[in-house]
């Protein structure tokens, strides 16, 4: 009853598989990753093989690649440009060799030329008198598509062979491939212009080669590798293929530097794991490599099955694409709050490991590849890189399958989740208190810009949290000496002068600094003083609308969302509430409207080693007076503080025309605007 199937399932098979090749071939947008390419067309060889009379002459294993293009002008090839029989494990390697040792009739081992399987696209080159006068793919192995003017653009196919004694004629042919940085770049400018990413470097690079405007060709970022010699007319052939390489590559013609001859089969499984290990470091995509008979005669007498040489054989790698189910989203929030989507994935061998999470980047991802619960997936997973979901197989898409929202509230802490408008990542509000980002929130808050204080370094951090003496920095205000002794490394001495050091942080405690160690996304120092200086008081602040706080010079509406968002949060309200209680109250002070300050809508650069006074005791001079104190040198520079030694931006204040004072003058300027640099002697 079974066999009666067969006819329809080797139907179904070959309909499958001839679809596939026609999106992979023709259209250069492959349906599904080659593994599941690979999977079917083996079970229709295991059914051909068990029922010769079901072979048709359309079947993908009698045939190569598919029809060419309509828009290039056809080429006949001479000599048929084949594919590749595969190994996929050490066992059918051993029976492809020993298939060559029975029909050369010999006992011993043969020499291999073994190389790269580079994942590209195979193109014939045809030279006459040395020059280029035709390029051409390989269609489906007798008529491919002229591509003249596109292999012309590529800078590793020569126009004119090297050399004197050039061959009449001699076709050669190699693969076209495109390299990773070549294929990241395309995709980025792709996305910008609103257009579709190609799914790998093999279909960006059959795109590209396969344009009818050579000029788009040009832009692409190709390379050519030649592996074989199809014809040659005006010079005697050579012994072996090893020798054919060095030949071509005397004519100028670029040869993979992997090419490498071996002898018997364990030479042959050497190779394949050397350049498998390397597989990673490679600028470009392989999925194999290949063996070739070393002897061209011996090539000549083992000649051709239907759609390959009996001679030569792919060795696969392990895929590093693969179709999996997509179980669920889960939501990480990072140390900094941002929510990143991780897909849990029904676990799936990819690149040789076992694969059951990816990375997600952001929703606007989730939506890019409008990916729902219950999708089959591909992923791709290439060294150390962290897996990606690439795609979802629309066919495969159950009736049930769920679509993804962002979650409401942070998964760890319940905050609002506050996305800015133009960001692409969406971030946790409840910094303060947030489990996922409390340590960083606690070495922030300590730190010597935020509230300065002494002894409460990252490790003490880790320790006092990991203890659980400390969940949000309102926390550091109740801890008691006897819990800091208690800690690893912590004396009694060392505990009480933390303790203190906590303690005395709270008092005198500029507004400014305060607003700077609550840790608010996009609020550095000098926004921290903008804020401070306009309103003067933290409730202030904190009970500003938006439109308030974008009237603050420095602020923008992006800044002005986060600080409302960040205030609003009932939990960040708490942690604040806690810090007053336990005396940390910042000083008010009467708001000052910036734009009277003497140094208003000034700009300013420290440079060099200063002497008399620190760098931060400059800026904060400069700051009170409305100045702002810039990193680099421009046009809009007002002033530059020049120390000791100063080196290219004392250059590019002097090239710009920029004033420039030395500490003395800096002092008397400070001086006349009845203002004093802390530190600096009189
Ligand atoms: P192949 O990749 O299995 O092998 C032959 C090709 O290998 C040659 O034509 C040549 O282009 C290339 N090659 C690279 N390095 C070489 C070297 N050093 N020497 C000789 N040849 C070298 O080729 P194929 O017959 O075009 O196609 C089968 C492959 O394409 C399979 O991997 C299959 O998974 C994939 N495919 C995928 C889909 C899909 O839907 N994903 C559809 C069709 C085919």
């Amino acid at each position: 009853m079974v066999a009666d199937t067969v006819p329809d399932d080797v139907k179904h098979l070959r309909d499958q598989l001839n679809d596939w090749s026609y999106r992979y071939y023709v259209l250069d947008d492959p349906a599904v990753p080659d593994a599941e390419y690979d999977r079917l067309f083996r079970q229709l060889q295991a059914l051909e093989r068990a029922h010769p009379e079901l072979v048709t002459p359309d079947s993908p294993t009698q045939r190569v690649g598919d029809a060419p293009l309509d828009g290039f002008d056809e080429v006949r090839h001479e000599v048929p440009m084949l594919s590749l029989g595969n190994a996929f494990d050490d066992d059918e390697l051993s029976a492809f060799d020993r298939r060559i040792r029975e029909r050369l009739g010999s006992e011993q081992a043969v020499v291999y030329v073994a190389e790269p399987k580079l994942d590209g696209l195979a193109v014939s080159l045809v030279y006459q008198n040395g020059h280029l006068v035709r390029g051409a793919t390989r269609g489906d192995g007798q008529r491919g598509e002229d591509i003249t003017a596109n292999v012309r653009t590529i800078r590793s196919v020569p126009l004119t062979l090297r050399g004197t004694g050039l061959p009449a004629l001699i076709e050669i042919r190699g693969e076209v491939v495109m390299t990773h940085a070549g294929f990241d770049a395309l995709n980025r400018s792709q996305q910008e212009k609103g257009l579709k990413p190609f799914a790998n470097p093999r279909n960006a690079a059959a795109g590209s080669l396969r344009q009818l405007d050579s000029a788009v060709t040009a832009q692409r970022p190709l390379e050519f590798f030649a592996y074989s010699v199809a014809r040659l007319e005006g010079e005697d052939w050579q012994e072996s293929q090893w020798q054919q390489l060095q030949r071509v590559r005397e004519l100028g013609v670029r040869v993979s530097p992997e090419v490498s001859t071996c002898t018997g089969v364990d030479d042959l499984l050497a190779y394949h794991a050397s350049i498998l290990k390397r597989r990673d470091e490679l600028p470009y995509d392989i999925d194999g490599v290949v063996y070739k008979v070393n002897d061209l005669h011996a090539q000549e007498l083992l000649g051709f099955v239907s759609r390959a040489p009996r001679w030569a054989i792919a060795h696969k790698f392990p895929a590093q694409e693969e179709i999996t189910r997509l179980l669920d989203v889960e939501w990480q929030v990072g140390r900094t709050g941002a929510i990143t989507p991780v897909a849990r994935l029904e676990p799936v061998q990819v690149g040789g490991v076992t694969v059951s999470n990816a990375t997600l980047h952001n929703f606007d991802e989730i939506q890019r590849l409008d990916l729902r619960i219950g999708d089959s997936v591909v992923i791709y997973r290439a060294g150390d890189v962290i897996p990606k979901v690439v795609s979802v197989i629309a066919e495969r898409r159950p009736e049930k399958a769920a679509p993804i929202s962002m979650p409401g509230a942070c998964p760890v802490c319940g905050s609002e989740i506050f996305r800015a408008e133009g960001e692409a990542v969406a971030r946790c509000t409840g910094g303060l208190i947030c489990a996922a980002q409390q340590k960083e929130a606690i070495k922030h808050f300590a730190s010597r810009r935020a509230m300065d204080i002494d002894g409460l370094g990252d490790k003490i951090v880790d320790a006092l949290v990991d203890a659980g003496l400390v969940a949000d920095v309102a926390d550091l205000y109740a801890l008691a000496e006897a819990d800091v002794a208690g800690l690893e490394r912590m004396g009694e001495k060392s505990a009480a002068n933390l303790v203190a050091a906590i303690r005395t942080s709270g008092e005198n405690l500029a507004l400014e600094r305060f607003l700077f160690a609550l840790g608010i996304r996009e609020v550095g120092e000098a926004t921290a003083l903008a804020l401070a200086n306009h309103f003067g008081a933290l409730d202030k602040v904190m009970s500003a609308d938006e439109d308030a706080l974008v009237a603050v010079s420095d602020v923008g509406p992006v800044v002005a969302s986060h600080i409302r968002h960040f205030f609003a949060e009932p939990h960040n309200q708490a942690v604040i509430a806690k810090l007053r209680k336990a005396g940390v109250e910042p000083l008010e002070r009467e708001p000052l409207e910036v734009a009277s300050l003497p140094l208003a809508d000034q700009t300013w650069v420290l440079t060099g080693t200063l002497t008399r006074f620190t760098r931060d005791q400059a800026k904060a001079v400069l700051q009170s007076l409305g100045a702002k104190v810039a990193g680099s040198v421009s046009r809009k520079t007002s002033c530059v503080v020049a120390g000791e030694s100063a080196g290219s931006k004392l250059d590019k204040a002097k090239e710009l025309d920029v004033v420039v004072l030395d500490e003395q003058e800096f002092l008397q300027k400070m001086d006349a605007l009845g203002a004093r640099v802390d530190g600096a002697d009189a």
